[in-house]
């Protein structure tokens, strides 16, 4: 059998424990058979990163801003205890924090839905994804303990002397105070990120925040999808059919919890970290959750969107095989060779992605899964495999197919 070819290579971030087995394992059994994989390899391992006191996280980001499209293994973001597991020679900072600021992305979040296992909220037909701003707002804030009667104040000084005080609140006790921003920079590249992730899926943008309380920080936010879509997009929304609607947030969770899914819905930084771990939750677990940074120049990152499950990893130390869940990690690797597969018109490599991810999908409706799944899923014959068996099951179905 001949295998598919590919054009340009792919950046490839692997990282640490039990998904750094699971990827070893997804490009022997699943893709290395049928693709002639090539690659540009960056080790994110936790023992390289301090080798290379974390310059290869950096060249790693700067490269997927040249080659387009990336695929990261999970990484571990060093806290003590880590410092001493691994004696490193510094607390790194989180990696995908890092590759997040150089592509300057938007991450958007999607649930891996299978029919045997019903998201908890029974309208949802279609995955909903979840597409979060990551920059600014209460994550880079600064805060402030009142601490008797004060008066506080906002103060802007321009360069050129120019100044704008505003009260904020005058204290007869005690009390908290916070300043928080956003820039007009980053709440655009989120816009078009968001515009251009829903034409490649073809599904509406939803956007929501608290525009009526917050009239001007919020309210920038509004203006500006509204502005970069009748100046940029909305030809092209209308020639795809698909719709951008702006809403409130608390309309649009009521809407989200009775519609069946199928949009990209757009939050701001706060408002995205909880509604995803909603979103997620409701749907079965971080295991069957896929996650892609979109950078607004078109650049692509795609991950799983879980850590890289230490406690299996523990275990898998110890001689044990475990029956840890591969399939966001796999979505990880479809997403990307199918995106480089679109990019260069490599249609064979498309067709590959597509096929694996069906493949795997009528594997768990079959009854063949992972152990975290079965307690979920409403088959009454279900088989638990070890991961390895699980996608040796998966690369079977695929070369009776091929
Ligand atoms: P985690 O790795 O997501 O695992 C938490 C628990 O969720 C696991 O112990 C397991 O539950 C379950 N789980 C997660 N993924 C699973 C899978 N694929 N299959 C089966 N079960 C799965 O989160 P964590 O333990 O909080 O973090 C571990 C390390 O990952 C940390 O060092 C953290 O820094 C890193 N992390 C990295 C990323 C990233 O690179 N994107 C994201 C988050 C965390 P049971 O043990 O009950 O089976
Ligand atoms: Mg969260």
């Amino acid at each position: 059998m001949t295998r598919i070819q590919m054009k340009t290579p792919l950046v490839e971030i692997d990282g640490d424990e039990m998904t750094r087995i699971i990827w070893k394992q997804i490009k022997e059994i699943i893709i290395l058979p049928y693709v002639d994989l090539k690659t540009e390899y960056f080790d994110l391992g936790l023992e390289n990163r301090d080798k290379t006191q974390d310059s290869v996280t950096t060249e790693a980001a700067l490269r997927t801003m040249e080659l387009g499209v990336a695929v990261k293994c999970a990484t571990i973001t060093p806290n003590a205890q880590r410092m001493t597991e691994y004696s490193l020679s510094s607390m790194w900072k989180s990696p995908n924090g890092t590759i997040r600021a150089i592509l300057d992305g938007t991450v958007f979040r999607t649930p891996i839905l299978v029919d045997c296992i019903k998201p908890y909220v029974s309208s949802w037909k279609r995955p909903i994804t979840l597409a979060r701003h990551a920059y600014g707002d209460i994550y880079r804030d600064s805060e402030i303990r009142i601490d008797g009667p004060a008066k506080t104040e906002l103060l802007v000084t321009y360069p050129d002397g120019r100044e704008i005080r505003q009260s904020v609140h005058d204290f007869e006790g005690a009390g908290v105070i916070l300043g928080m921003h956003n820039t007009d920079e980053s709440i655009s590249s989120f816009a078009r990120s968001c515009f251009q992730y829903s034409l490649d899926s073809g599904e509406d943008l939803w956007f929501a925040t608290k525009d009526t309380i917050s009239k001007t920080y919020d309210h920038r936010f509004k203006d500006i999808f509204e502005e970069i879509f009748e100046m940029e997009y909305s030809d092209s929304f209308k020639a795809r059919g698909i719709e951008y609607f702006y809403t409130l947030i608390d309309d649009a969770v009521a809407r989200i919890m009775r519609s069946e899914g199928g949009m990209v819905w757009a939050c701001k930084n706060y408002d995205g970290d909880v509604m995803s771990d909603m979103v997620a939750a409701a749907c079965g677990s971080l295991a069957m959750m896929t996650s892609v940074l979109v950078s607004p120049k078109g650049v692509y990152e795609y991950e799983a969107a879980h850590g890289t499950v230490t406690r299996h990893y523990y275990k898998y130390l110890k001689g044990e095989k475990t029956s840890t869940n591969p399939m966001a990690t796999l979505f990880a690797w479809t997403g990307a060779l199918r995106k480089r597969g679109e990019l260069d018109g490599t249609n064979e490599l498309v067709l590959f992605a597509d096929l694996v991810e069906e493949v795997s999908l009528a594997c768990i409706e079959e009854g063949y899964m992972t152990g975290d799944l079965k307690s979920m899923c409403d088959l009454d014959n279900v088989t638990v495999l070890n991961t390895e068996d699980f996608l040796q099951e998966i690369s079977t179905r695929i070369s009776e197919r091929i």
